[in-house]
């Protein structure tokens, strides 16, 4: 789940936005339809009334993947034409979550199968189609919604394929309520607000502009659309309203009676299957973010400590930020730990920071400065120059003398240790639960070094 800046009372009240004014305003091209279907989101989530805490916004690739950190909701970011999965995956952990998936017509044709499970599974999500005819971010490549004839980055010519009708397909497949119509109507927070009332599967097909690629392309417009709409053989408005059961509750009822499982669900963060073994001084909840480069075993590390502190009886959450490419580019890690179940996941500032790398260094650089009294920033000495102003203490390790693979784990279980975390046993047993030997070896290796990290290595002799 992404990162939230959203304040306590936020998380916790029905508010009066779920928006983020200081994130604000939306990035999308002048005209772009997104806003509108965003503020019609905020405003139908509103009404629903249920603390931003318990709602979950998972986002697709392209321009409307942007939308999530707009909202004071929890989030969560994937892969292409994926969002579906992830929703559901959420959904079935957390039932009790109103789940709402923000997709374009771009993800829609990549993960069309997704969209067909879901619909004829009845799960509990509800899906925004942002449908403006084409792919927005990468060009205005048609999509398998484009209209015929459209003339589109990859349809110089006019394109030659019949769109598919997401909303029919939907509902065709068993959706409890389906509905189509276009970002500019005024009945559109009522449709989504229906939609997110509903116990199944919901989808809205919310035909927009792109204002950018779409609407020059094919000298296309508000008037255009409606009346392409009108004439689309396409029904609009409430496609499908029915009660069919929902799959999270039936999937419960179902294992009503069935045999225990071995391991326990997930829950509140605290990791399924993992006895607590120690025993923990923490009262409070503490968050650390661990920054450093690709190549550091920056998640491993962090993965180490969050098992540690799940041994240690305490609730556990990590959050991974790292580009796209492999091997290059920056590693970043959240952790959350605290005595209490953790409800909200984001990390607005640390309590601690860890800087092993530039790469990290980096992409953290506005934190220093939004780090209070009492928290602590430790970096690797070299890079304590990059620093910039901060009510943050700020201590230097030295990490010079391990290697790019073991000074992650090595300075975090140090810092782990030092700040009272988890134990030095907790974390030898978390690492023992490392199902790669050759791996848990090194980390084995990296704990014993862990506190060294604390004394400037000797300067090397001058071979004469
Ligand atoms: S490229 Fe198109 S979809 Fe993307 S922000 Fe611009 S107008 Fe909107």
């Amino acid at each position: 789940m992404a990162t939230r800046i959203g304040s306590d009372e936020q998380m916790q009240a029905p508010a009066a936005t779920m928006l983020d004014p200081s994130r604000l305003p939306y990035p999308f091209c002048p005209g772009c339809g997104h806003g509108h279907i965003l503020d019609a989101l905020d405003r139908a989530l509103v009404r629903l009334g249920r603390p931003a805490h318990e709602v979950a916004i998972v986002t697709d690739i392209g321009c409307v993947g942007l939308s999530d950190q707009y909202f004071v909701t929890h989030a969560f970011h994937g892969l292409h034409g994926r969002a579906v999965t992830y929703a559901t995956g959420i959904k079935l952990a957390r039932p009790e979550l109103t789940v709402v998936v923000l997709i374009g017509d771009g993800g829609c044709g990549i993960g069309g199968h997704h969209l067909i499970s879901a619909a004829r599974r009845n799960v509990g999500v509800t899906v925004l189609v942002f449908d403006n005819f084409n792919f927005g971010m990468t060009g205005g490549q048609h999509s398998v919604l484009t209209p015929s004839g459209s003339i589109t980055a990859t349809t110089p010519a006019g394109n030659l394929e019949a769109p598919m009708d997401v909303a029919a397909t939907a509902a065709v497949n068993g959706a409890s309520f389906v509905a189509r119509t276009t970002a500019f109507d005024p009945g559109l927070d009522a449709l989504i607000y229906e939609a997110l009332s509903t116990d199944g599967f919901a989808l809205l097909d919310i035909w927009e502009l792109c204002t950018a690629y779409f609407v020059p392309n094919n000298r296309f417009s508000r008037k255009a659309m409606e009346a392409m709409l009108a004439s689309s053989g396409m029904a609009s408005g409430v496609l499908v309203h029915r009660q069919r059961p929902e799959l999270a509750r039936t999937l419960a009822s179902a294992s009503q009676g069935a045999p225990a499982s071995r391991v326990a669900p997930a829950a509140g963060g605290r990791a399924g299957g993992i006895e607590p073994r120690f025993q923990s001084r923490l009262e409070r909840r503490r968050s650390l973010t661990l920054a450093g480069a690709a190549g550091e075993k920056v998640r491993s590390a962090a993965t180490v400590l969050a098992r540690a502190a799940v041994l240690s009886g305490l609730y556990a959450t990590q959050r991974d930020d790292y580009p796209v490419t492999v091997m290059t580019g920056h590693s970043i890690s959240e952790l959350v730990v605290s005595p209490e179940p953790i409800g909200y996941t984001g990390v607005p500032a640390p309590d601690i920071l860890v800087v092993t790398a530039p790469e990290g260094a980096g992409v953290t650089a506005s934190l220093p400065s939004r780090m209070g009294p009492g928290t602590r920033i430790y970096v690797e000495h070299s890079l304590a120059g990059r620093i910039g102003a901060t009510r943050a203490s700020v201590e230097p390790f030295y990490a010079d003398r391990l290697g790019k693979r073991a000074a992650a784990l090595a300075v975090l279980a140090a810092v782990a240790e030092r700040e009272g975390l988890v134990s030095a046993e907790a974390l030898r047993a978390s690492v023992d639960m490392e199902s790669r030997e050759t791996v848990a070896q090194e980390m084995r290796q990296a704990l014993e070094e862990r506190q060294t990290v604390w004394e400037p290595a000797a300067p090397s002799r001058k071979v004469t």
